[in-house]
Formats: C-alpha cells, sequence, structure tokens
C-alpha cells in the first residue's frame, strides 16, 4: 500500500463495503467536531421546521475527516435522496446541466473535489445555486441560442481539501461553511471502540490508544489500521489486542509512533538531506518526493504542520528542531553548539 492510498478512499471493493458500513448515519453518531455539528444541526433543522431545503453546504478540510460522511447525513437527515459526484468527473457545462436538470425537488447533491471543476460548470453552478435555473448552449457559433431551464430545488454539499482554492463567488454562494479539523486522539478512541465493536474485534484500551495515536488524527486512517492490526493479530492467533500487539503490527506497516507514514517522512527527510532544512518552494519538494504538488500540499503538510514538524515561511518550507529530532538527525543549531 503507498501512503496515497491510505489516505484515499480505497478502490478494494471489500475495503469499501466496510468503509461504508463503519460510516455513522446520523449527527449523532459523528463524533468530534463539535462546533461543525452543532452548526450543521442547526442549519437542518431550521430548514426542516421551514419545510424548505436546506442551504448550501461546503465542508472544507484534508482527506478522511468525514466531509462525504456529512454529506450522507445530510440527506439522511433531510429524508432526501443523494446523488454522488465529483469536480473532475464534472468537465463541460454540460455534464453538470445533465446531472442538475435529472435532480428531483429536494435532493442532495454531494460535489467532492468542487475546486477541481472546470470554469464553464463553476459559472453554470452560481446561477443553479442562487435561482435554481440554468442556461443550456444549444447549436455552435452564429446559431448558439441559450435555452433557460428550471431546476427543481436541491442542496448543494461542496467539499474541498481547501476552500482557499475556491472563487470568492462560488465561496459566497455556500449558506454555512463547516472547516473540518484533524481528531483529537481520544476522539479516534471513540471512532475506533464504535468500528471494533461493528467488525467484532477485541482491542484493551491502552490497545485503542496505540491505534489513535498513529491515526494521523484522520478517522478513516484510524479504521484502516484497525483492519491492518486485525489481519496482524489474525494471523499471529492474538485474539484480544493489546497495546504492544498494535504497536508492532503499525511498525510492520510503516506508520510510526507519531503517526507519520511515508510519505510524511519523505517530505521532512527530503528537506532535510537535500535542501538544508530549507526554505524551499513547496514545487521543488514535491518534485524531490515524487509527488504531486496537490498531494504534499493538501496531504502531508497540514498534518505536518500541526504536529509543529514543518513550518511554511514567504520563502518556502522548512524542518523545525522537532522534525529533526523526530528523525533522528542533528540539526543546524546542534551543530554549531
Ligand atoms: P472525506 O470525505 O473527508 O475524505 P469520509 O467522510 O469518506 O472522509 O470519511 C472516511 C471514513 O472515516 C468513513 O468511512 C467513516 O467511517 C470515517 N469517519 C469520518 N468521520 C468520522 C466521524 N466523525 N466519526 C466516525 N467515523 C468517521
Amino acid at each position: 500500500m503507498t501512503e496515497r492510498d491510505l489516505m484515499q478512499p480505497s478502490a478494494d471493493p471489500e475495503e469499501r463495503a466496510l468503509e461504508g458500513a463503519l460510516r455513522p448515519k446520523s449527527l449523532d453518531d459523528f463524533v468530534g467536531q463539535e462546533r461543525v455539528r452543532e452548526q450543521l444541526g442547526l442549519v437542518l433543522k431550521a430548514a426542516q421546521l421551514r419545510e424548505r431545503t436546506a442551504d448550501h453546504v461546503l465542508l472544507s478540510g484534508p482527506p478522511g475527516l468525514g466531509k462525504t460522511t456529512l454529506a450522507m447525513i445530510v440527506a439522511q437527515e433531510m429524508g432526501a435522496p443523494l446523488r454522488i459526484t465529483s469536480g473532475p468527473a464534472i468537465q463541460h457545462a454540460g455534464d453538470l446541466a445533465a446531472i442538475l436538470s435529472s435532480l428531483v425537488p429536494g435532493e442532495v447533491l454531494f460535489l467532492d473535489e468542487i475546486h477541481r471543476m472546470s470554469r464553464p460548470a463553476e459559472e453554470m453552478l452560481y446561477m443553479a445555486m442562487e435561482d435554481f435555473r440554468v442556461d443550456v448552449i444549444v447549436g455552435k457559433g452564429a446559431g448558439a441560442t441559450s435555452i433557460p431551464l428550471e431546476l427543481p430545488q436541491f442542496t448543494l454539499v461542496g467539499a474541498t481539501t481547501r476552500a482557499g482554492l475556491l472563487p470568492g463567488p462560488l465561496r459566497d454562494r455556500f449558506g454555512f461553511t463547516g472547516h473540518l479539523e484533524f481528531y483529537a486522539d481520544h476522539e479516534l478512541e471513540l471512532v475506533l471502540r464504535r468500528s471494533a465493536m461493528l467488525i467484532d474485534l477485541q482491542v484493551t484500551s491502552a490497545g485503542f490508544a496505540e491505534i489513535a495515536r498513529r491515526s494521523r488524527g484522520t478517522p478513516r486512517i484510524a479504521n484502516r489500521l484497525l483492519r491492518r492490526v486485525r489481519d496482524w493479530a489474525l494471523v499471529h492467533g492474538v485474539v484480544t489486542i493489546e497495546e504492544e500487539h498494535a504497536s508492532t503490527a503499525l511498525t510492520m506497516y510503516e506508520v510510526d509512533e507519531r503517526g507519520l507514514d511515508r510519505l510524511d517522512r519523505n517530505v521532512l527527510l527530503s528537506l532535510i538531506d537535500k535542501f538544508g532544512g530549507g526554505p524551499v518552494g513547496l514545487s521543488t519538494l514535491a518534485i524531490a518526493v515524487g509527488e504531486e504538488i496537490e498531494t504534499v500540499e493538501t496531504v502531508a503538510e497540514p498534518y505536518l504542520v500541526r504536529e509543529g514538524l514543518l513550518g511554511r515561511t514567504p520563502r518556502g518550507r522548512v524542518a523545525t528542531p522537532a522534525a529533526y529530532a523526530h528523525l533522528g538527525r542533528t540539526s543546524p543549531g546542534e551543530d554549531a553548539g
């Protein structure tokens, strides 16, 4: 498994099915993110009382923190059907028009990676969100005509790994914006306890704590690691998973005791070994680790910054003394002393 696979929805059908089964189905089951949960709960309640479709919702935050899950919960709580699509799947405005015009009244449309939609589609979306109407262009050149098309009322739930990438006019059309934060270890323990119960796995409290600590603040990773630990326990004939079992199993899968995976470590090691600790530009760093800029920026960086291992400065990225210490490298400061 590569570092990217750990963050992204899995391609393995069994794993996807499991991910679906572990998804909380209501706001009450959704662990953590108190502010977003409370505010979103209010938006939905108000819509129910007014017997209207809910305002459009924008969710931002790193992968695996629960954006898709929340979109499903919005549909569930509104008793509405859900349609799922993503920015990269909408290349032409016509693709979007086809989706929008086939929605049923009240339907929830989940648009993942909304920042990767094409420009013409984005402009069509403005009008659809505001007036529930689109103009469809028929024909080409001088003979082209624009036909207005009425749409049913719908709720758009947009998700993005970076709200900053969205143009202002698009952002402004969402009635509610929620930013998802990395989860605290005790919240991940709750996620893990719930999942372990659902897959019928015995883990001690210290075992849960160990897996939570290595889960990079991310429920998707917590659930993946739980599965890896389950596999390990099965092979080793372990019935109740204790702290040392979890730690042995996860070290084997190259997840270190701070939860850093291979990509995280590569980013820090490149910074330190190839660029003297920085500052170095993001694109140079991405090339050095052989990853796309967006992956380094939206997948690796947010967690490294939160952990105080990487700094963003106007001149580029820098490794902090904590990064040197974690990777067992001598920092330049220590050298001089
Ligand atoms: P995103 O859309 O942000 O990438 P998902 O909503 O697909 O993330 O969440 C990934 C997995 O993590 C889901 O399968 C779900 O089981 C789990 N998960 C996410 N958020 C929570 C939460 N707050 N409580 C419990 N499980 C969660």
